[in-house]
């Protein structure tokens, strides 16, 4: 079984925190979704015909695609792999393309999930981060996809910005209950190069993040989680009633997955896959039958430093024989190390298996990089 990925580089605008390959420049739509179709042709053989079982939609925003080139996406899909066995489609949207119109014309196209971009819902943090759309327009998006049958939604939320106090983001997480939302990713807002925050914060116009901020707003997430029965299943998403979401599931348990449209990667276990992260020269390219995309094959070491990166960002953590398995000695190799992080209170070992504790998930990164092998 295997995962699909479709990347649409489009959005309406950028917003202030963006680093996602994405382009404003619209008029390229066709040509691109031409390409894609031929990308799908062209390349679906990476999977070795394995069946898919996920299929998402990502971008920039897949939902401003008008229903007709979305469609035709789908059909390109549905003539080159056997979808039988998909238990999971999703679509990113934007409140903003949330209407009844298009959520008819997902629903046909076999969409069943919405992973829907809200990020706030204070005003006046969204027009700072330059969204396009206002918090009524998102209450009233998940209202209405609810009453039309999409009952697995996923909301996305950002904390942790100067913006949000936190009673505004307890109460963020009170509506979340409210609508019985099943899905959330929360992810704190981070200020990467390239972006307007970026410049802002370069040129002393924006304070950079304030760290005990975002991880005060982290904790209370998780104990949040905790008390209200949701599952933390990994650092940045969070569950109800066991709908943890099967596609990035995959990604994170190694499985396959084939990226398809500029900057998308592809896994097939022994090799990475990254797309050209330009609209033009990914077109250009697909159109003469040139690879769109440049390959690692991965080494050992690759491997095993990947499978732990994923693995430790999950509540389940790191399977200890699979550890092993992977790269023999390795636990001996750094006893040092674990007995130190388990001493600090960062790792500890359950059902062996070696599992970040939740109050140390907010420095996971850190943590990953001391246990990775050189
Ligand atoms: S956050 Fe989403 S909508 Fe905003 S620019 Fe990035 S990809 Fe586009």
């Amino acid at each position: 079984m295997a995962g699909l990925y479709i990347h649409i580089p489009f959005c309406r605008k950028a917003c202030n925190y963006c680093n996602f390959h994405f382009s404003t420049q619209l008029k390229y739509i066709e040509p691109m979704v031409d390409a894609i179709c031929q990308d799908i042709k062209q390349n679906h053989p990476y999977l070795s015909s394995q069946p898919l079982n996920t299929l998402y939609f990502g971008g920039g925003s897949p939902s401003l695609l008008p229903q007709n080139l979305l469609g035709r996406i789908v059909d390109s899909i549905n003539r080159y792999f056997n979808t039988d066995s998909i238990t999971e489609t999703t679509l990113e949207a934007n409140p903003e393309d949330i209407h009844k119109e298009n959520l008819f014309a997902w629903k046909s196209m076999g969409i069943q999930r919405l992973s829907i971009g809200v990020q706030s819902l204070q005003d006046s943090e969204l027009l700072w981060m330059n969204r396009s759309h206002s918090v009524s327009q998102s209450k009233n998006a998940v209202l209405l996809a609810q009453s039309l049958g999409f009952f697995q939604l996923s909301l996305d939320l950002i904390y942790g910005s100067e913006k949000k106090t936190m009673p505004q983001w307890q109460s963020e997480l009170q509506w979340i209950l409210d609508t019985q939302i099943s899905h959330l990713s929360c992810y704190a807002l981070t200020i990467e190069e390239k972006t307007v925050f970026g410049n802002w914060v370069n040129q002393k116009k924006m304070q950079p993040i304030a760290d005990d901020h975002a991880a005060q707003q982290f904790n209370y997430l998780r104990n949040w989680a905790i008390h209200n029965n949701w599952d933390h299943y990994e650092i940045s998403n969070l569950c109800k009633d066991g709908k943890r979401a099967i596609h990035n599931s995959n990604y994170w348990q190694g499985k396959m997955y084939l990226g398809i449209g500029p900057a998308a990667h592809s896994f097939n276990g022994n090799s990475r896959r990254w797309n050209v992260s330009n609209n033009i020269a990914y077109i250009k390219q697909i159109n003469q039958k040139l690879p769109a995309w440049e390959e690692e094959i991965l080494s050992g070491k690759d491997i095993f430093n990947e499978y732990l990166l994923t693995q430790l960002r999950l509540s389940d953590g790191a399977d200890l024989n699979e550890l092993e398995k992977l790269h023999p000695g390795y636990l001996l190799s750094k006893q040092n190390t674990i007995d130190r992080l388990i001493q600090k209170q960062s790792l500890s070992i359950h059902n062996n298996r070696l599992v970040i504790n939740p109050a140390a998930r907010f420095l996971s990164d850190a943590i990953t990089i001391e246990m990775m092998i050189d």
